[in-house]
């Protein structure tokens, strides 16, 4: 954790941490915080979210509503998101009144495909081939440049798969351009993995950094399915997807929370597939099976603390309850060792998360 010295009036226990955002990321953030004395405010546009459950202090009303953004940059004494697809404008217009941890610049990048690609590229790190797509023209030719398979994605507000069109050998394009339903598109080469992992990387208001162990991401229907921790890779590939994931957070110059989502290929190299500036479905593991939870750490990185041990004291596997897997309740909890987390959420519709489970063993 090397820091260099600067000096850093950090905000102490009893401090106003706002959140962009009501999700069950939010909640998690707003239990550690809670443990540290903080208090936690919460934006939102629904009544209905699972973070305002556990928090003393709320607005709810529009990402876009400066009166709202401005009443709330006078509640707090810094301010987080815990998604992406927040109004870049809203974030700028904070920014002006309170600081926001990560700021602007790590939201606005990641928000777009594209942008997150380009920038991946321009500071050296290896991502699947990829073209700009903006009508069915454009993909026709970027598919001749790419070949098939390959993946249509839209560039912005996209997750858990949706607006993603295969583009496979039989796939009509004009008809993929309107499946996938958005003004600006990213064609991406298929990558043919060999695994899928992630890393969660901390960095302070000092510049110090904390990586947490890289992890094997199992998804089903383009949803976290499963995090194992460690990942099963070879130690050179581990040691290097977590170099990689420093030098993300460190080029980003952000406060807060990285996840790097990586493939690693069949030809054993690492690839980037995506950025989030947040705490991260596949970092849940760690409250569980860390000193200091990804939650924790983004509490300590955004309020000038010392940032935590990532060090894990056992291995872990995190399974998603996705839907109806959360009737499933009693099970879990009657499981010797089984840690159960739910997110309070009322209705169990498909491909919701509604709560997780994490099952540790003996550190290997
Ligand atoms: P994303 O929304 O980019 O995180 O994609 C969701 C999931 O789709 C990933 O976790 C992969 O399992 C799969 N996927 C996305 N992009 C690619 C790609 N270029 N090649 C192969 N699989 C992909």
């Amino acid at each position: 954790m090397a820091a260099p010295s600067v000096s850093i009036t950090p905000l102490p226990p009893g401090s106003r941490i706002g959140i962009l955002g009501g999700g069950q990321l939010g909640r998690m953030t707003a239990l550690a915080a809670a443990r540290l004395g903080y208090r936690c405010h919460v934006f939102c546009p629904g009544e209905d979210e699972p973070a305002l459950q556990v928090v003393p202090a709320r607005t709810i009303a529009p990402y876009d509503d400066p009166a709202a953004l401005d009443r709330f940059a006078a509640a707090i004494d810094v301010a987080t998101f815990e998604f992406e697809n927040i109004p870049a404008a809203s974030v700028e217009r904070l920014q002006g009144r309170v600081p926001v941890r990560p700021g602007w610049r790590a939201l606005h990048l990641t928000q777009n495909r594209l942008r997150e690609k380009d920038f991946l590229r321009s500071i050296g790190v290896g991502t699947a081939d990829y073209r700009e797509v903006t009508d069915s023209a454009a993909l026709a030719r970027a598919v001749g440049e790419i070949g098939r398979p390959a993946i249509l994605k839209s560039a912005m507000f996209g997750y858990d798969g949706k607006g993603q069109v295969a583009i496979r050998p039989e796939t009509d394009l004009d008809e993929a351009w309107h499946a996938m339903g958005a003004a600006l598109g990213i064609l991406e080469s298929f990558v043919d993995f060999a695994a899928e992992i992630s890393v969660i990387v901390a960095r302070g208001l000092d510049g110090g950094i904390a990586a947490y162990d890289p992890v094997e991401n199992r998804h089903v229907n383009h949803i976290l399915d499963t995090t194992t921790a460690p990942a099963r890779i070879e130690a050179r590939l581990l040691a290097e997807a977590a170099t990689m994931a420093r030098h993300i957070a460190e080029s980003l110059e952000l406060v807060g929370l990285v996840a790097v989502e990586m493939f690693v290929t069949k030809e054993e190299r690492l690839l980037v597939n995506e950025l989030a500036p947040r705490p991260h479905n596949s970092g849940h593991w760690t409250i569980d099976a860390c000193a200091t939870s990804q939650f924790e750490q983004l509490v300590r990185a955004i309020c000038g603390l010392p940032l935590g041990a990532t060090e894990r004291h056992a291995d872990a596997v995190m399974t998603n309850l996705i839907g109806d897997a959360v009737n499933d309740w009693h099970k879990f909890l009657a499981e010797p060792g089984a840690r159960l987390h739910l997110y309070g959420k009322a209705q169990a519709r498909p491909g919701r998360k509604m709560g997780h489970v994490t099952r540790l063993s003996p550190r290997r």
